[in-house]
């Protein structure tokens, strides 16, 4: 079984995340996407203050009618700072496996800042998408300085307990959240950059007005 954990704060979720994990998805075979938002992201301040339960009910209405795309509350369960870590340990304890972790370049290239990151690399697998704006240094620069260590393979890398790092390339979408909230802020359209339900849902609930 192949499981990938997709984290974010989702706030909001927007077609860039889907179309990205739904390619990411076919590409390594993955039976089942958990999306995972966080409680309290530790690098950014919240925008909008939006609490946890919106952000799990938008991420909830967004996919729906992906059968293999599910919600985690497992980090808003936890409370707290949110920590990938802890997630990634979860999830192998749950279901026995090594995850998939899913994340854009951008948060890749800062994952030396993460928690615990270098014992990261010996809990999971690290798919790194390809999003605009972010550059792709090489492995050596991202990890840098960290008490890691891979070797090419196979268009990716791998270390000695087997996980691999994968890059894939995704269609290039210039979404982000920080657009979606800055429209609403102007009282400018979303529709086309987010489903339909989650469109109605920010609108409704007057969402980062
Ligand atoms: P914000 O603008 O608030 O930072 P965001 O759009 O970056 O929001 P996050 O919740 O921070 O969304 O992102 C969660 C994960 O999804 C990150 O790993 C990020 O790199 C990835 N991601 C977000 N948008 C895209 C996109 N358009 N293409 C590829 N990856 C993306
Ligand atoms: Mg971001």
């Amino acid at each position: 079984m192949r499981l990938g954990i997709f984290g974010g704060t989702f706030n909001p979720i927007h077609f860039g995340h889907l179309r990205a994990a739904e390619e990411v998805r076919q590409e390594i075979g993955l039976d089942t996407v958990f999306f995972v938002p966080s409680y309290i992201p530790p690098h950014k301040e919240l925008a909008g203050g939006i609490p946890a339960d919106k952000r799990l009910e938008i991420v909830r209405l967004a996919i729906r009618t992906n059968p293999s795309f599910a919600l985690s509350s497992f980090e808003v369960e936890q409370g707290g700072s949110s920590y990938s870590i802890r997630t990634i340990e979860h999830v192998r304890e749950a279901y026995g496996v090594t995850p998939y972790f899913i994340l854009g370049q951008d948060a890749f290239n800062e994952i030396s800042t993460w928690y615990q990151s270098a014992r990261l690399f010996g809990l999971a697998h690290f798919v790194v998408m390809s999003r605009p704006d972010a550059k792709r240094p090489g492995l050596k620069d991202v990890l840098g300085g960290m008490p890691v260590s891979f070797e090419e393979s196979d268009g990716g890398y791998v270390n000695d307990t087997g996980n691999r790092i994968m890059f894939v390339n995704v269609t290039a979408l210039d979404i982000s959240s920080s657009l979606i909230r800055s429209l609403r802020r102007q009282g400018r359209s979303i529709r086309y950059l987010v489903p339909e339900e989650v469109e109605d849902y920010i609108r409704n609930e007057r969402m980062y007005e």
